[in-house]
């Protein structure tokens, strides 16, 4: 069975405020050691529960992503680091069995999630796939529905996992925090999180045969409302992307791959 595993920071246990997430302090630099460990736990899971082909792809950051810590990375998989924005998601086809999200946050505006935000946090305001508005799990889920790969696991804080199970009710949440505002939250040690991926990232890889891929139909209409309208402008229209509104440009595509590869200039 072979595994696809999509990271994040904002997710992981312990990162509830800006300075662990963006590059250039301890903080982060701690932050990304525990997404190193709690990636090593969802693969120790998949592999005792049968997996024997897993690749990690390192997504956090607007470009060339670099979290993971090359020298702590479990033996027993694959990682794809520094991909470029264009790209997304990297690497994904129909060869994958199932599909993790590993730190995953909620969409932008979800009450009382930590650092809910969806793709750039100080440029998008909301982002709607067939009118629905939808956040990077929704994203990933639909992205993996083309090939008819199920989205089987999700980590991260309650909210995100609630918006993970709206989605796809069968999906293995391990919920690593709690959010109270969103730079607040009840957190759980990181031993406690750490157990609790390995265990759910085993249930996953064991259920993933029975999970339906979340499937968004398609043509599909991707719409996103940026923050000011100068943002909307920088967007050239073409092919596939329309500008219907002041702040918002709608880009379609035949399914949510190519109207996905629109938004980022592919
Ligand atoms: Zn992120």
């Amino acid at each position: 069975m072979k595994i696809y595993i999509m990271t994040d920071l904002e997710g992981v246990g312990g990162v509830v405020n800006k300075s662990q997430v963006f590059a250039g302090s301890v903080a982060y630099e701690k932050a990304c050691e525990r997404l190193t460990l709690e990636v090593n736990a969802a693969v120790e899971g998949a592999l005792a529960a049968g997996a024997d082909e897993i690749v990690v792809v390192d997504g956090h950051g607007a470009n060339s992503a670099v979290n993971l810590i090359y020298d702590k990375l479990h033996p027993g998989a694959v990682y794809i680091q520094g991909v470029p924005w264009t790209t997304y998601p990297q690497d994904l086809d129909e060869t994958y069995d199932a599909v993790f999200q590993i730190g995953a946050h909620a969409m932008a505006g979800t009450p009382g999630a930590v650092l809910e935000h969806t793709m750039s946090s100080e440029h998008w305001v909301e982002m709607r796939i067939n009118g629905k508005p939808m956040g990077e799990i929704g994203l990933i889920a639909a992205c993996a529905g083309v090939y008819d790969v199920p989205f089987v696991m999700v980590s991260g804080c309650d909210k995100a996992c609630a918006e993970a199970r709206a989605l796809v009710p069968e999906v293995e949440c391990a919920v690593v925090k709690y959010g109270i505002t969103r730079h607040c939250a009840r957190v759980l040690p990181h031993a406690v999180v750490l157990d609790l991926i390995r265990q759910k990232a085993g249930e996953a890889v064991k259920k993933a045969r029975s999970v339906a891929p979340f499937k968004v139909e398609g043509p599909v209409a991707v719409e996103i409302d940026y923050l000011r309208n100068d943002m909307a402008d920088m967007v050239k229209e073409r092919l596939g992307v329309e500008k219907i509104g002041p702040r918002t440009v709608r880009f379609t595509g035949r399914d949510i791959i190519e109207a996905y590869a629109r938004v980022r200039g592919a």
